[in-house]
């Protein structure tokens, strides 16, 4: 499966995702319809999907041009039937959707909107998480609780460690600047860092990262680390309650 990652407006990702074998391509949240279809010229792809992992604008501002223009289907929440665009195909946890002989997993995600879902293509070890899990950090509560936030990642932590993650937002050198001040002494991070700070210098992306480095670097993913929980003077705490308080230093930092 070739990836194609199409930065676009300050910070977003756009995801085109083409499988060799059938021809089938699919455009991952396309805040913009342009830069879709001028790949999609360039690459000689015809367009068979739209996934949209939420409704908010910068997610799904491309839908209905592309449609237009394609003719694909869009691939929603079931949760967001009346707020995604043109969607045909409503879809929940548990349904699977296929791409040639590739086979993505729904996940319902719920915290940053109500009906966020990702889509994991398990084979491939890949997953479009779209504004739950950024690298380094996760997504802001605009429709849920941090409750609920936390039990859409444990989901994603709990995928394979070798999972690589596409989010749709460059957030992650802000977010590792405010992981750094909780845990200045993880390496991990530091390491990370120095690496992020080179990508940036040269306007390179640092998406993808894996699940294996978001549980060494992530905090919120580290709501179980003592280091972390002393930082916060909650040792021992329920790590919901870590959590809750990491999101809301974060949502002030
Ligand atoms: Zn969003
Ligand atoms: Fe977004």
């Amino acid at each position: 499966m070739e990836i194609v990652q199409l930065p676009v407006l300050d910070d977003n990702y756009i995801y085109l995702i083409h499988d060799l074998e059938s021809g089938d391509t699919a455009a991952i949240d396309p805040a913009l319809a342009q830069p879709v279809l001028d790949t999609l010229n360039a690459k000689g792809w015809r367009l068979n999907y739209i996934l949209n992992t939420h409704h908010h604008w910068d997610h799904i501002g491309g839908n209905l041009e592309i449609k237009a223009a394609t003719h694909c289907q869009i691939i929603g929440s079931a949760n967001d039937r009346d707020r995604i665009p043109g969607i045909d195909i409503a879809v929940a946890e548990g349904d699977t959707i296929s791409l040639g002989r590739h086979k993505a997993n729904v996940l319902f995600t719920p915290g940053h909107t109500s009906g966020h879902i990702v889509y994991h293509f398990n084979e491939d070890d890949l997953l479009f998480c779209g504004d739950t899990l950024f690298v380094m950090g996760c997504g802001r509560l605009f429709e849920g609780s941090a409750d609920q936030l936390w039990h859409s990642l444990q989901k994603l932590k709990d995928l394979p460690a070798s999972t690589r993650i596409y989010c749709t937002h460059e957030y992650t050198q802000q977010n590792g600047r405010f992981a750094l001040s909780l845990e200045p002494d993880n390496q991990a991070l530091q390491q990370k860092m120095q690496h992020v700070d080179r990508l940036r210098t040269l306007h390179q992306p640092t998406v993808p990262s894996t699940i294996a480095e978001e549980i060494a670097t992530n905090p919120f993913f580290r709501e179980n680390s003592p280091s972390l929980q002393q930082a916060l003077n909650m040792k021992g705490l329920p790590p919901i309650a870590v959590f809750t308080e990491i999101r809301k230093r974060k949502d002030n930092y």
